[in-house]
């Protein structure tokens, strides 16, 4: 395996090597640490769920 490649995370935007590949697209460590303790009834998960939607209309655009 070659260098660890960095890949943007989708919530928070920032270039990480390590996290997590969802639908082709990246989620870090960080943010799916925190999906995982985080409340449905939350903000956070809400804009989760809709940064995967952003991604469902890119890819069906
Ligand atoms: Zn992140």
């Amino acid at each position: 395996m070659d260098e660890l490649a960095k890949c943007t995370c989708i919530i928070c935007g920032e270039p990480k090597s390590e996290g997590i590949h969802i639908v082709s697209e990246f989620i870090c460590d960080a943010c799916e640490a925190e999906m995982v303790h985080t409340d449905v009834k939350e903000e956070k998960y809400n804009y989760f769920i809709h940064q995967m939607k952003q991604i469902w209309v890119q890819k069906n655009a």
